[in-house]
């Protein structure tokens, strides 16, 4: 989540919102200053998509859906999370509890995190969702058609629509310009095992594969420009992956937590964004360790990687 959300009115049959910016009256004021820029008030939206599970984008879609009456699609995947936001948020964060406790952080820091996790709860929403989407499905209009593609990575509901005609991408947080994506660890919405790790940046990076296969010729993220090139984009964000997970190996001849690495590559962040640095530091691990680069070892609930 960074700082402004873009929200895209596609002006065709039948009108549709994508992504709708954080539950704030701030919010709800500029989404609809930029509708009356198009001649259009919040009440003549007709559909509503939403590309992904985070507050920033998703927030207001309870009060746009009510006000317009629209529809609500989201990939299937997402619906449920989306229709109980808070109880999601809460096992969410439970998940992040028990991580931050295993990989190190400190007892107090996982409090403080949970408090201000709980109070940021209020920029999401709830709302029931009238259309679920499948991977591989289509969103039609009257003069075009999307195709709906599952990538997950940056959170595990990430969803991207291609229309092959123009080339253009819509891809939510999946791939924006200025800043990589952080794969957050979040809880597997797929019914997979809910105590395995989940494997954010492996994730990811199989997404990015697939996304960089594509005939892109313009995205629109979800947070800055519009822009092109997204295949050397990509290859630039895999080589910044490996960079720095050549430095984390680096810092591994003795053992240390995930905490403990991110502490050496960031400070403070570290604790003041402990939860965002673990997952990053946890999904560089991950590539170490599916090339037996590191191993993991464990004593006293605490788990530490040892580079070979
Ligand atoms: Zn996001």
């Amino acid at each position: 989540m960074v700082g402004r959300v873009n929200c895209y009115l596609i002006e065709d049959d039948p009108l549709t919102l994508i992504d709708c910016g954080p539950n704030s009256g701030k919010a709800l004021d500029e989404l609809e200053r930029a509708l009356s820029e198009h001649d259009r008030r919040i009440e003549d939206l007709e559909r509503i998509v939403i590309t992904h599970q985070h507050m920033d984008h998703l927030g207001l879609v309870d009060i746009v859906a009510r006000r317009s009456g629209a529809e609500v699609c989201t990939l299937d995947l997402l619906a449920p999370v989306i229709e109980n936001f808070s109880r999601h948020a809460e096992r969410d964060d439970q998940l992040a509890e028990t991580l931050m406790l295993r990989h190190g952080i400190p007892d107090d820091v996982v409090v403080a995190l949970r408090a201000v996790s709980r109070m940021a709860r209020g920029w999401g929403g709830a709302t029931a969702v009238s259309r679920r989407l499948a991977d591989g499905g289509r969103l039609e209009f009257a003069t075009r058609s999307f195709e709906v593609l599952h990538r997950p990575g940056h959170s595990p509901s990430d969803t991207v629509f291609f229309d092959a005609q123009d080339g253009t991408l819509v891809a939510g947080d999946h791939l924006l310009r200025h800043i990589s994506s952080n794969p957050l660890i979040s809880r597997p919405l797929d019914g997979s095992d809910e105590h395995a790790r989940p494997r954010a940046l492996v994730t990811y990076i199989g997404s990015l594969r697939r996304t960089r296969e594509m005939p892109v010729r313009l995205v629109l993220p979800g947070h800055g420009e519009p822009f092109s090139g997204h295949a050397e984009l990509i290859d630039e964000r895999f080589a910044m992956h490996e960079r720095r997970a050549r430095k984390i190996r680096g810092l591994l001849a003795e053992p240390m937590s995930a905490h403990q690495i991110a502490q050496a590559l960031w400070g403070t962040v570290a604790v003041t964004q402990a939860f965002l640095t673990l997952s990053e530091v946890l999904g560089h691990v991950d590539l170490l360790l599916d090339r037996g680069e590191v191993v993991e070892e464990q004593a006293g609930g605490v788990v530490s990687y040892r580079a070979t």
